[in-house]
């Protein structure tokens, strides 16, 4: 079984309550894959119950803070529940980042004295680029570009991406933030999803489900996320027209939230 645990909803509006910075984790076979790491996304999780020394893998979507501004905490979180864990733990925590430089500043922002961040529990950072990124224990991930963030320079990375998560037999496609619709189809022609996670700080309810109606698109639920002032005005509203258009099982996420897909 997969299950998704929202750990923050909201776009990076100024500070709204009860709703944090973007953060979500994947969690299969007891193990936590984050997507995105908004402000206290670490802080979240652990309250939640959540064993952050099952983390395996990290993505996030592209460097703007409200996915980024909780990685460094996330990861002195982690350092700091080892070295209170008792045993030694030797995995590895790869992390998939559509720049390294939000890797170096992290480690430059964590000094662990005398203490290495690859020791006991190391970390791994690689670029991010369209296709499959990772495979591993059941669980896969592929990403595809998309236009959030401009098209790069000649020779450059692209710098924003969307992902496809497949575990358990479910398909769940993750937006992180994006221009057009369309370029969610890659992922969306992909194969049936069981569940669209769709930012709403750049995009309406009625866009949003609109394109999946309008465009036949196989996907079975969709989640809002990454909440824009709009939506917050009065999500009641907005979900009765997300429904109206798209049927009963359209949510909007709120942070603290699990859920099976
Ligand atoms: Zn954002
Ligand atoms: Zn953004």
């Amino acid at each position: 079984m997969v299950k998704i645990h929202f750990l923050g909803t909201c776009a990076g509006t100024e500070p709204q309550p009860n709703r944090r910075h973007s953060a979500l984790i994947v969690e299969h076979r007891q193990r936590l894959y984050w997507f995105d790491a908004g402000e206290s996304c670490g802080y979240t999780a652990h309250l939640m119950g959540l064993d952050l020394l099952q983390t395996r893998a990290i993505f996030i979507s592209h460097p703007h803070m409200d996915h980024i501004g909780g990685l460094p905490h996330l990861i002195w979180v982690i350092k700091k529940l080892e070295s209170r864990a008792g045993e030694a733990l030797e995995h590895n925590i790869e992390l998939f980042l559509p720049a390294l430089a939000i890797w170096q500043g992290v480690e430059q922002m964590l000094f662990f004295k005398g203490r290495a961040l690859d020791e006991g529990i190391g970390f791994q950072a690689a670029l991010i680029s369209d296709g499959i990124v990772y495979s591993e224990e059941g669980l896969k991930v592929t990403a595809r570009h998309n236009l959030h963030l401009g098209r790069p320079g000649p020779g450059e990375p692209w710098q924003s991406f969307a992902f496809l998560i497949e575990a358990a037999g479910k398909r769940i496609v993750y937006s992180g933030d994006f221009k057009t619709m369309a370029e969610l189809a890659p992922l969306l022609d992909s194969g049936p999803v069981d569940l669209l996670l769709v930012e709403t700080g750049h995009h309406t309810v009625e866009e949003i489900c609109s394109y999946v109606v309008e465009q036949k698109k196989a996907v079975a639920s969709i989640g809002f996320t990454h909440h824009g002032r709009e939506i917050l005005q009065d999500p009641d509203l907005e979900l009765e027209k997300a429904r109206a258009i798209f049927g009963p099982k359209a949510f909007l996420a709120e942070d603290r939230m699990t859920m099976t897909p």
